[in-house]
C-alpha cells in the first residue's frame, strides 16, 4: 500500500475509499492490498484480527528479499545501500504500529496471542538483518569513506546512526557470538512481553466492593459516582474501585477508611509480587541477567554502559550525577512533609504514626489547611472538552496551527477522537487520534505513538498520524469527564510528543530517532503552559455555569505550585535510582528482587512512608522493555524543559513569537537530525542549566 498516493489524492480533497470489503476468506488482507483511506490513517474498520499474522509474515519475507538484495549490490552507494535500507520494510512499517497501538490500546485474548506469535518472529527478523554480514560490510565500506561521499548534514547523520546501530546490535561479533546474541534477544523479547502480559491481568484482576456506603465517607461525589457505575458494569452491587489510576488515586486522596486505603494501596504495589501464575518476580531476575550478559557479549561491562552509550547521558555516572544531586534537596524536602502530616495527624487526636496509604490523604488536608485549596474544587473547571480546547489554543497562539474534529474516519474504538491538525497557512500537518478513558484492554498510564511517522518521499511531505492514549476520569451519570490536575498535566505532556510527531521535517526514517532522554523535552515543556494563570484563562471554565476559574483560585494554585513536591520527586528518583541499579550490576548470581529493591531504596535512605513510584514487579517502563536503564530520562529532560521555558518568561511572553518559532524550528522539525545537545544550543544559545528545574520543584 502506498500511503503517499492516497496523501496526495487527499490533499486535493478527495475521499478515496476504492477498498472491498475485506475478509481472510477473499484475501483481502487491508495491509497487504492498497485499501485508500482519507489522509492514508489505518483502516480500521477494515481490520481484523485474523489480518495481522498474515500481513507480519508477508512483511518479514518481502523485508529479508529487499535486505538481501541490497546486501548483494555491487557498487555501494549511500543511495542504494543506506538510503534504500532506510526505506525497506514498507509492509511493516504498515502493520507494526497499528498492531502495537491496539495491543497498547484495546487488547483482547486474541492480541495477546497473536503478540506471542509475533514477538519472537520479529526478534529473529531484526536479528537476520543485523546480523547479516555481507549487509554489514557494505555499511561499513561507506561509513570508513564517509568524509568522500559528499553527503548532506542529514545523510551523514543516517550513515553514522545506520553503522552505529549495526555495531550495537551485534554486526562486528563472530558468527558464535552472534548467534549466542540471536538466543539473547529472542529470551529478552519473551520475557519483557510476560512482564507486561502479567502487569495487565494483575491491575484487571483486583476488584474492591464496598456494599456499605460509610465505608465511603471522605469520597467526592463523583467519585462515589463512578464507583457505583463500575459496580454496575461488572454486575455487581454497591461501588466498585480498581487499580486503574482515575480510580485508585482520588481512593488514597480522598477515603477516610485507613484500612480500605492500606488494602487498595497494598494491592497496588504488590501487583506482579503474588506468588501467583502473574508473578513477575522470576521473570524480571532472568531478564535482568539476560540483559547483563547480552551487553558483556557486545563488549560493555552492564547494561546501563550499553543503553546509555547512545543517549545523551552518554554514562551511568553522569546519570547517578544528576539524581543524587537533586536526591538530597528532595528527600529534605518530603522528610518535612511527613512532619507537616505528623503534626496534624497528632493534632487530631489520633495515636498512630504517617504510614504510604496515609499520604496522599493528609497531603490533601495539609494542603487545604494552609492554602484554602483541595483538588476536587478544581475539577468543575477542568472539563475535559475544554482542556482539550485550551491545549489547542496554546498551539494555535504559539505555533500558529489548528485542530480541526473529523468524525468520520476509521476509528479501532468509538471513543475515539480525530483531528486535522493544520498550519497556520492552511496546510495538512497531520491526523491526531485522541483515546481519553480507561478500559480493561487498554494498558495504564498515558502515552503518544504513530500510526505513521513523517516523512518526506520524492519531495512530497507524507503527514504523520499520530495518536494520544490516556487513562482519564470516565464522564459518569450527568456529569461530563473532570479531570484531576494531574490529569490535566499529563493532557499537555502527551500533546508536547504529538507536536513533536506532527511538526517533523525529515527525509529518512532512520533521522527521526530522538535519544530517549531527549525525547521528553517537547512533551515536558508543555506542562509550563498548563497552569500558567495567562493559559488558565484560556480554557478553564466552570462546566455548569461557563465561569472563567476565578483569580482567587488561580491566585491559590500559583501559591501551592511547589507544595508536594518533596513527595512527588522523592518518589519518581527512587524508581529511576532501582531502574539504574538492576542495570549497572555486573554480577547477577542469586539476584533475589525483593531484597534488592529493599537494598536499593536502603541504601538511599528512602523512608518507609515513600514507596517508589513503580515496585519492581510493576515497573513497566524497565521491565517491559522501552525505557530501561532510562527511567531517569524525565529529569534529565526537565533540565532542559525549565530551562527552555525560561527563555520564554525571559522575554515576558510565554506566547513570544520568536522563541516559539526557534523551538519549533531547532527541536520539534529537526527529529534525530542533529546530535541532542547541539539541537538544544542552537535553540537557546546556550547549554541547559539546572537551576530551573531546582526552583520549579521548590528544591532551591
Ligand atoms: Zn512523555
Amino acid at each position: 500500500m502506498k500511503i503517499k498516493n492516497v496523501v496526495t489524492c487527499l490533499a486535493a480533497g478527495m475521499i478515496a475509499s476504492s477498498c472491498h470489503q475485506s475478509s481472510p476468506e477473499n484475501g483481502m488482507n487491508p495491509f497487504l492490498t492498497p485499501c485508500e483511506t482519507p489522509f492514508g490513517v489505518p483502516p480500521f474498520d477494515r481490520i481484523n484480527h485474523e489480518h495481522y499474522l498474515p500481513a507480519v509474515e508477508t512483511g518479514v519475507r518481502e523485508h529479508l528479499k529487499e535486505i538481501n538484495a541490497i546486501a548483494k549490490t555491487k557498487k555501494p552507494t549511500f543511495e542504494n545501500v543506506i538510503a534504500a535500507y532506510d526505506r525497506s520494510g514498507e509492509i511493516l512499517r504498515n502493520v507494526l504500529p497499528v498492531f502495537y497501538g491496539i495491543s497498547n490500546a484495546n487488547t483482547s485474548e486474541e492480541i495477546e496471542k497473536i503478540d506471542e506469535t509475533i514477538t519472537p518472529v520479529l526478534s529473529g527478523h531484526y536479528d537476520n538483518i543485523y546480523l547479516n554480514a555481507e549487509l554489514f560490510d557494505k555499511i561499513k565500506e561507506l561509513y570508513e569513506q564517509k568524509d568522500a561521499l559528499e553527503l548532506d548534514d542529514e545523510q551523514s547523520r543516517l550513515l553514522e546512526e545506520t553503522y552505529r546501530t549495526f555495531v550495537r546490535n551485534g554486526a562486528d561479533l563472530s558468527p558464535d557470538d552472534k548467534s549466542k546474541l540471536r538466543e539473547l534477544n529472542l529470551e529478552i523479547s519473551v520475557l519483557q512481553l510476560n512482564f507486561r502480559q502479567n502487569l495487565l491481568t494483575e491491575t484487571n484482576a483486583f476488584q474492591l466492593i464496598i456494599d456499605d456506603e460509610k465505608q465511603l465517607s471522605g469520597l467526592p461525589e463523583v467519585q462515589k459516582q463512578a464507583a457505583a457505575e463500575a459496580a454496575k458494569a461488572a454486575g455487581r452491587q454497591g461501588w466498585l474501585f480498581t487499580l486503574h489510576n482515575p480510580s485508585i488515586m482520588p481512593f488514597l486522596q480522598f477515603a477516610d477508611n485507613r484500612d480500605l486505603r492500606k488494602q487498595m494501596l497494598e494491592a497496588y504495589l504488590n501487583r506482579g509480587n503474588n506468588n501467583n501464575d502473574n508473578d513477575n518476580k522470576e521473570i524480571v531476575a532472568k531478564l535482568v541477567a539476560k540483559r547483563l550478559e547480552k551487553a558483556k557479549l557486545l563488549k560493555y561491562i552492564n547494561y546501563a554502559d550499553y543503553a546509555l552509550n547512545d543517549r545523551m547521558a552518554k554514562t551511568s555516572e553522569n546519570v547517578y550525577t544528576l539524581l543524587h544531586r537533586i536526591w538530597t534537596p528532595a528527600l529534605k524536602k518530603a522528610q518535612e512533609e511527613a512532619a507537616d502530616m505528623q503534626r496534624l495527624i497528632n493534632k487530631s487526636g489520633a495515636a498512630f504514626e504517617l504510614e504510604a496509604w496515609d499520604w496522599r490523604y493528609y497531603n490533601e488536608k495539609v494542603m487545604k489547611n494552609r492554602f484554602d485549596l483541595n483538588e476536587e474544587a478544581l475539577r468543575p473547571y477542568f472539563r475535559l472538552e475544554n482542556v482539550r480546547e485550551g491545549v489547542f489554543e496554546v498551539a494555535r497562539r504559539l505555533y500558529g496551527i489548528t485542530f480541526t474534529e473529523l468524525t468520520d474516519l476509521p476509528k479501532y474504538h468509538d471513543e475515539v477522537i480525530t483531528c486535522e491538525c493544520k498550519d497556520a497557512d492552511g496546510t495538512h500537518l497531520g491526523i491526531l487520534y485522541l483515546d481519553f478513558f480507561p478500559r480493561p484492554g487498554k494498558r495504564g498510564g498515558a502515552w503518544c505513538g504513530t500510526y505513521r511517522d513523517a516523512i518526506y518521499e520524492n519531495g512530497k511531505r507524507v503527514a504523520p498520524v499520530t495518536t494520544v492514549v490516556c487513562n482519564f476520569t470516565r464522564p459518569s451519570g450527568n456529569t461530563p469527564a473532570l479531570l484531576s490536575p494531574d490529569e490535566v498535566e499529563t493532557l499537555f505532556h502527551e500533546f508536547g510528543h504529538a507536536l513533536h510527531s506532527l511538526f517533523l521535517q525529515v527525509h529518512y526514517y532512520g533521522t527521526s530517532d530522538v535519544p530517549r532522554d531527549f525525547v521528553e523535552l517537547p512533551s515536558q515543556i508543555m506542562e509550563h503552559w498548563a497552569f500558567h494563570p495567562e493559559v488558565l484563562k484560556l480554557y478553564a471554565k466552570h462546566y455548569q455555569t461557563g465561569d472563567l476559574i476565578p483569580d482567587e483560585l488561580v491566585q491559590k494554585m500559583q501559591k501551592s505550585s511547589k507544595f508536594g513536591q518533596g513527595f512527588a520527586t522523592v518518589e519518581y528518583l527512587a524508581a529511576s535510582f532501582l531502574d539504574m541499579d538492576y542495570h549497572i550490576l555486573t554480577n547477577t548470581d542469586s539476584l533475589d528482587i525483593l531484597k534488592f529493591e529493599k537494598k536499593s531504596m536502603d541504601k538511599l535512605g528512602l523512608i518507609k512512608q515513600i514507596p517508589p513510584r513503580y515496585r519492581t514487579t510493576s515497573f513497566s517502563h524497565t521491565m517491559g522493555g522501552g525505557y530501561t536503564a532510562g527511567y531517569y530520562s524525565y529529569i534529565w529532560a526537565e533540565v532542559l524543559d525549565a530551562d527552555a521555558f525560561l527563555a520564554f518568561t525571559e522575554t515576558g511572553d510565554i506566547f513570544d513569537q520568536t522563541i516559539a518559532n526557534a523551538f519549533r524550528k531547532e527541536i520539534l522539525e529537526k527529529g534525530g537530525i542533529y546530535d541532542a545537545m547541539l539541537m538544544y544550543f542552537n535553540f537557546r544559545g546556550s547549554e541547559p542549566q539546572i537551576d530551573a528545574l531546582l526552583e520549579n520543584r521548590g528544591l532551591k
